[in-house]
């Protein structure tokens, strides 16, 4: 492919994570719908099984008038049927368009279950991720796979209203958009705000803390004071706490900068808890973490990611003409022979396994999750993710050991409790 276009998966799954609220089966209805103004819905919808964790809300908005159904995200692939059918009740029952905020499994999934084929647009990264295609190795594209992609803006003339789709670049993902409702002053933001919680920032798909940081911004800056944010995940925020939040990401980002220019190592810097003075916007899963958004900002001021290509590149090279310990050995060589050319880290070499789980090529994939463990023996989420591609292929007994593992490094992981809960039941 032209450009390096990593996706998928950075710590379990690509979910987007992390929301302050959380849920229990038993306290939530899978599906509710509220109206909001005009033509437009919230609609909630409860998932996130599939990934190994406890259940979570997705909010969509939606526009429902003559024209018929628009919605900005499709969400989960648990919730997907019940949603199709819950929509044949809404207004003429008809989806005609969604747009996707961007490519995760909390967003995209949905999109298959609309039976009439509606117009599905998103960023032109979020059509090409779901294509299937990942450096040098080609795949199926995904049934989630959006029918339209665009680069910039777009205007969309639906229910009476000039609806704007904007590309937001390089913030959550590389390929964010946010959608903008001016009649009713709302806008749909998907995972471009985490409400009172740490951003997650997809750093293998290119996201970048700085453009997340500068989108926040723009929307400080561009909008009508009397607007409304309507994040995926969480309450809906105003202006107001848009500059607390810019000034909470600007601080953070700052006290990270200042200790890697005082020659601090990522461990003294976790250790020392550098970002201890803004706990309380620690979030509820790995991903909002203030380890998580610690080494975020971390791989991203010290120089570790930005603008390198994914060290994935020469690695699927290698693995399309020869095989994976080929690329295990391309890997190793250009680490010792060009450490600054690529991009090498943990999460890189995770999301290879992810694409080679999704292809079926199971000894490829535990190949490279368990090089993954070699090469980063201290992270908790790399022995995560080879017990579940250990689970994945049937190697129960050593997905608990790696699962484990995972736990005795983070205590505190709820997707490696939740797989042990599975792997061992009645322990
Ligand atoms: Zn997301």
């Amino acid at each position: 492919m032209n450009r390096p276009m990593v996706a998928l998966i950075f710590f379990v799954g690509s979910w987007c994570s992390a929301f302050g609220q959380t849920h229990t089966k038993d306290t939530l209805t899978p599906i509710t719908i509220q109206p909001l103004k005009n033509n437009l819905h919230l609609i909630t919808l409860v998932g996130g099984s599939e990934f190994n964790m406890p259940r979570f809300g997705t909010n969509i908005v939606a526009s429902v008038g003559p024209d018929g159904i628009l919605l900005v995200d499709a969400g989960f692939a648990t919730t997907g049927q019940a949603f199709a059918d819950t929509l044949k009740t809404l207004g003429n029952g008809k989806v005609r368009i969604v747009l996707n905020t961007h490519y995760h499994d909390d967003h995209t999934p949905g999109n298959r279950f609309f039976a009439d084929r509606p117009t599905i647009l998103a960023h032109r990264s979020t059509y090409e991720v779901l294509s299937g295609n990942f450096f040098h190795l080609t795949g199926d594209p995904s049934p989630n796979r959006p029918n339209v992609g665009f680069d910039d803006s777009l205007i969309i003339e639906f229910n009476g209203e000039q609806i704007q789709a904007v590309y937001a670049p390089h913030c959550h993902t590389q390929g964010d958009i946010y959608v903008y409702f001016p009649n009713e002053k709302i806008v749909a933001v998907g995972d471009l705000i985490f409400p009172d919680e740490f951003p997650y920032v997809d750093l293998p798909d290119s996201g970048t803390v700085v453009g997340y940081t500068a989108q926040i911004k723009r929307f400080i800056d561009d909008f009508p004071d009397d607007v409304t944010f309507f994040p995926s995940h969480g309450r809906t925020y105003n202006k107001t706490d848009l500059r607390v939040y810019h000034q909470m990401l600007t601080e953070t980002t700052g006290a990270v900068r200042t200790a890697v220019a005082a020659g601090k190592t990522l461990d003294q810097i976790l250790q020392e808890k550098v970002l201890a003075p803004w706990e309380k916007w620690i979030g509820g899963f790995p991903t909002t973490s203030m380890e998580a958004w610690t080494r975020t900002i971390y791989a991203e001021v010290s120089g570790l990611t930005a603008g390198k290509v994914s060290v994935c590149d020469p690695m699927t090279e290698a693995l399309v003409k020869g095989t994976v310990q080929d690329a295990i050995r391309r890997y190793n060589e250009l680490k010792a022979s060009q450490p600054d050319a690529y991009d090498y880290s943990e999460a890189h070499v995770n999301v290879l396994g992810y694409q080679l789980l999704g292809r079926q090529r199971m000894a490829d994939a535990l190949a490279i999750f368990k090089f993954n463990t070699e090469l980063f023996p201290g992270s908790w989420n790399v022995f995560d993710s080879y017990g579940e591609a250990l689970a994945a292929a049937g190697d129960t007994a050593q997905a608990i050991v790696n699962y484990e593992k995972s736990l005795e490094l983070n205590p505190g992981s709820p997707t490696g409790a939740e797989a042990l809960k599975r792997l061992r039941p009645g322990k």
